[in-house]
């Protein structure tokens, strides 16, 4: 859900390793891309029953939910945690209130942005990883 910076990213990746995705998205340039890396796409607000019901969520292994807005991307976690109790929820957060928002509605894993950022710098200022 949300085909931008992050979720782009992400399906890069699936479609190198020839992973089958679906994505939702409201905006027709992230469309494109999505469409361009082999996604079935679907285009609106992923946080609609009606969209996110297209998506067949009780069928699916794991959900990314890229979307930056934490109301909209909890409103999304929480359809999908309904309509699959097994399904990974991986979603992305920006304050340590999403994270637990996110969290509390039922995501498997939540990836806060600035947390990354710190940890990965402090990793290297204490010497644990590689430079690039
Ligand atoms: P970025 O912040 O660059 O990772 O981009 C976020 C992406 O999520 C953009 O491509 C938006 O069009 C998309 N997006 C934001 N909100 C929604 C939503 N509710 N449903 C679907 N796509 C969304």
């Amino acid at each position: 859900m949300g085909y931008g910076r992050v979720g782009s990213l992400v399906g890069s990746a699936l479609a190198r390793a020839g992973d089958k995705m679906v994505v939702i998205e409201t905006s027709d340039d992230s469309l494109d891309k999505a469409r361009l890396d082999g996604a079935e796409v679907f285009n609106g607000n992923a946080a609609e029953p009606q969209i996110l019901g297209a998506a067949n969520l009780a069928g699916a292994r794991r959900l990314f939910v890229t979307i930056p807005e934490p109301f909209e991307a909890g409103q999304v976690v929480q359809q999908a945690r309904a309509a699959n109790p097994a399904l990974d929820i991986l979603a992305r957060a920006h304050s340590d209130a999403a994270v637990e928002h996110l969290k509390g509605l039922g995501a498997t894993l939540v990836v806060s942005g600035e947390r990354e950022i710190a940890e990965r710098m402090v990793e290297r200022a204490r010497g644990k990883t590689p430079l690039t």
